[in-house]
């Protein structure tokens, strides 16, 4: 199932002398067995891509399409799921209102999307989690909060980027396993940008991106030290 189609797109932020072209001429699949991580340094137009493909921005040139999402992401609730670098859990709502939010600004009963919000803590071993205030979560178990969020809405794509800036090495693995593990139960691709090259690793696949193009479009299998 493909989920996004890029061809030739790119995006200009701003207009005439202020005009930054964030990346330029990318064509790319994604579907629903797509586990890819982007990388590049920063700059390299990774977050605008993802952007892109989440519906978030418009391409000023090419053409985007979500054949398997049934057109533009954000006019389909609950098709994409998109995991932010930074901290964006809601700072008044413990773990399970974090995951529950959503799904009842979606119309899901509140009994129901606490039910999913639930389960979808325990899928991820986190449930011992679910009546912290964000502010007693270290930023590892926030972030796989904000996994569990994006899951219990069901995507059929998960993006994320940048999703283990902040953390140290051992909280960002979890965190991408967590990630391979909820696009594999959800039978759902997976996009995450990054620019470190060891959590590029844990995904089957790299593409890589340099000044705002993409250089390895093609399926890479990425071999130990050979990366960037
Ligand atoms: P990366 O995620 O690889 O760091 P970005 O996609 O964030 O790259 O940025 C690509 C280029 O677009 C950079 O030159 C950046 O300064 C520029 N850019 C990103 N966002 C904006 C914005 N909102 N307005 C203007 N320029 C932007
Ligand atoms: P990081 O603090 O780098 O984000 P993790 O989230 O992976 O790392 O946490 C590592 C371990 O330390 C976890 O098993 C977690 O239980 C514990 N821990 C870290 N910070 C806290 C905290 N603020 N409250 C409770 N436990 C914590």
């Amino acid at each position: 199932d493909v989920l996004v189609c890029c061809s030739k797109v790119a995006h200009t932020y701003g207009t005439g002398v202020t005009a930054v072209e964030a990346v330029t001429d990318i064509s790319c699949l994604v579907t629903t067995s797509t586990r890819v991580a982007i990388t590049g340094p920063s700059g390299s137009g990774k977050s605008t891509l993802l952007h892109l493909m989440a519906g978030l921005e418009i391409a000023t040139a090419g053409v985007m399409e979500w054949p398997g999402l049934g057109g533009r992401p954000l006019a389909r609730p609950g098709r994409i799921g998109i995991v932010f670098q930074g901290p964006s859990l809601l700072p008044a709502l413990d773990a399970m209102e974090n995951v529950a939010f959503p799904l009842l600004l979606a119309g899901t009963s509140d009994l129901d999307a606490r039910e999913l919000a639930l389960a979808a803590l325990q899928r991820l071993r986190i449930a011992d989690l679910a009546a912290k205030l964000p502010q007693e979560l270290s930023g590892g178990q926030s972030q796989r909060v904000a996994v569990a969020r994006v899951i219990a809405a069901n995507p059929s794509l998960i993006l994320a980027d940048e999703p283990t800036g902040q953390l140290d090495h051992h909280a960002a693995s979890l965190v991408m396993d967590l990630l391979l593990q909820a696009a594999d139960e959800l039978g759902a691709g997976l996009v995450v940008s990054t620019h470190d090259p060891v959590v590029a690793a844990r995904l089957p696949e790299i593409w890589r991106m340099r000044d705002g193009r993409m250089l390895a479009p093609a399926t890479t299998i990425p071999t130990p030290g050979g990366l960037l």
